[in-house]
């Protein structure tokens, strides 16, 4: 009798785990449709990736487009929740958001914890330093204190490119842009873009440089839950129709084109499929 009864426990708790499985890994895309949202982890202090509009007091930028983008092409409403570089993995893992385009680089050790698009934007890592200063490149900053963001890139590659300087990572960029305005780091490293983010929206912007060559490969992926492969799919068809119809080239200079502060030439293509 016991052993019946505790058999018959274990059973039903098998079924209720299979049936809350069930639920918990239902198909994302399937989900966002019937929700009719589309939730997406965004930057909210990433000029001009992802950050609050002063007017509007909306997050807007690059990341943002080509989310808003993706939830229009799937007939759905875009949802924005800020995440920083430390949270954005986390927040994707547990559920938060079903996507996170936040200047997030692709990554083996990350693709190890989630999945990526196809990379929809290229860059690398430099220095932000003081005009007409002593730093020219990562090799003068041996003894030296450089700000980056926490849960980056940015921080593991300097360390690993100038192991004699001290790595201060504060939560954000702008926080290490002001480390450096207070003069208690000598640089701030990030990718260029970024960097020339911090540069063209601060009201001196003549007063700091963008400071050596590339030290680093940074192709920025949307990320999604691991095994979502319909969801990956539908976002990586999307970049490559909007590759190809213009629409990425149209967002691409509204925020890094030659009319903006943030010009940046596109010097890279997209990897599309045939149809
Ligand atoms: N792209 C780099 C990364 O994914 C640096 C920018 C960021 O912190 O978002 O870590």
């Amino acid at each position: 009798m016991r052993r019946i009864s505790s058999a018959f426990v274990c059973g039903l708790a098998f079924l209720v785990v299979l049936m809350t499985g069930s639920v918990a890994f239902a198909d994302a895309l399937a989900d966002i449709k019937a929700r009719g949202v589309l939730v997406a982890g965004v930057k909210d202090a990433v000029i001009p990736f992802g950050y609050v509009d002063e007017q509007s007091k909306q997050i807007v930028g690059f990341d943002v487009d080509i989310c808003r983008e993706i939830a229009g092409r799937l007939g759905v409403k875009l949802e924005l929740k800020p995440v920083t570089s430390a949270t954005r993995i986390p927040t994707l893992t547990e559920g938060m958001v079903d996507v996170a385009a936040c200047t997030m680089t692709r990554k083996i050790a990350r693709d190890d914890v989630i999945d990526f698009s196809i990379t929809y934007f290229m860059d690398g890592q430099k220095l932000l330093v003081k005009k007409g200063g002593k730093i020219k490149s990562y090799k003068d900053l041996a003894g030296k204190k450089v700000g980056t963001a926490k849960g980056s890139t940015s921080e593991i590659n300097m360390r690993n490119i100038q192991p004699k300087c001290t790595v201060l990572s504060f939560e954000g960029y702008p926080e290490a842009f002001l480390a450096l305005k207070q003069g208690k780091v000598a640089a701030v490293t990030t990718d260029s873009v970024i960097l020339v983010g911090l540069k063209g929206s601060d009201e001196s912007p003549d007063k700091w440089e963008i400071a050596g060559n590339f030290f680093s490969s940074e192709p920025y992926g949307i990320g999604v839950r691991e095994n979502e492969s319909n969801l990956r799919d539908f976002v990586n068809k999307c970049l490559m129709d909007m590759w190809r119809d213009g629409t990425y080239k149209k967002i691409y200079d509204k925020w890094l084109g030659p009319q903006t502060k943030f010009y940046m030439p596109l010097t890279w293509e997209m990897e599309t499929i045939p149809e």
